[in-house]
């Protein structure tokens, strides 16, 4: 389906800073927990929380939800409580859950017992009723709930703001593994990082590069809702966007279907290699989790 017009923002820029909002959120929920709607019990493996809970939440929830999951060196690992935010927005609260990963990981001593592989942090992007940009034919409520909504700019710029936050709160990567990015959305899970010798270029990123991420990034969702296939990988469209993030954002982005979830290791960011899975699967994949 051709575009009308060039497209408009899918969502509002995701801030690393505590916000009041996000704030009162926490404070709300802190008296009120049974008014949560995502929540993942801490033990629940990797693929059973992504495929059923995580993915009913971007289905139906109307805001956005941050996750956290600590990989464990031992291959268990571990949820942590998660974080409610609003439609289109949610920022980590660097204080509280660098506390959470600490109680999980180190002794009264403050030494590691549990050594930790990745920090796995990752959001939902909710159903959205309108695309943001117009089509040539009106839209079906089916196409919108095939809609897929990649990592947005907002997304990968918010990485290295994530990471100075958690730095901040003795949360570094040579002690705690690497900070690894997600984001849930109808179809399955975007892994995204930020290519490191890009940081210049993406704090100042010219017009050009954002018009051209906004087209790729428009024409993927395009293609989302005109096919009933989950494998949006093979298309040209996924290819593009994949060149997109790279060359316009400096970012490193991979997509897994919810039903692929299992085939993967948890949390097994932008450089797993998902057609050697199948040799990689029984030698290195040994899930530690029990139902
Ligand atoms: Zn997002």
């Amino acid at each position: 389906m051709p575009l009308e017009g060039p497209p408009k923002k899918q969502e509002k820029k995701h801030s690393s800073l505590l916000e009041v909002g996000a704030l009162a959120t926490a404070l709300l929920l802190q008296s009120h927990p049974q008014a949560k709607a995502l929540e993942i019990p801490t033990d629940t493996p990797w693929a059973t929380a992504i495929q059923e809970s995580i993915k009913q939440s971007a289905k139906k929830e109307t805001n956005e939800y941050l996750f956290t999951y600590l990989k464990y060196k031992d291959g268990s690992g571990k949820w942590m409580p998660t974080i409610e935010g609003t439609h289109g927005r949610v920022s980590p609260n660097f204080e509280e859950g660098s506390k959470q990963i600490k109680q999980n990981t180190l002794n009264e001593y403050s030494r590691i017992t549990k050594p930790v592989e990745a920090i796995c942090i990752g959001h939902t992007h909710p159903w959205q009723p309108h695309l943001g940009f117009k089509t040539s034919q009106p839209l079906t409520k089916d196409m919108l709930e095939r809609r897929s909504q990649p990592p947005s700019e907002g997304d990968i710029k918010m990485v290295q703001k994530t990471e100075r936050g958690y730095a901040r709160q003795g949360i570094h990567s040579n002690i705690y593994g690497q900070l690894k990015y997600l984001a849930a959305d109808r179809r399955g899970i975007w892994y995204f990082e930020k290519v490191a010798d890009t940081d210049n270029r993406t704090e100042a990123l010219s017009k050009e590069a954002l018009k051209q991420f906004e087209q790729d990034y428009g024409a993927l969702v395009i293609k989302s809702i005109d096919t009933e296939s989950t494998d949006l990988v093979t298309t040209i469209e996924y290819k593009k966007l994949l060149e997109s993030y790279q060359t316009n954002l400096g970012g490193k982005v991979r997509f897994v279907p919810y039903e692929k979830v299992k085939d993967e290791p948890p949390c097994a960011g932008v450089d797993f290699d998902a057609t050697k899975k199948i040799e990689q699967h029984q030698e290195v994949y040994t899930p530690k989790h029990t139902n």
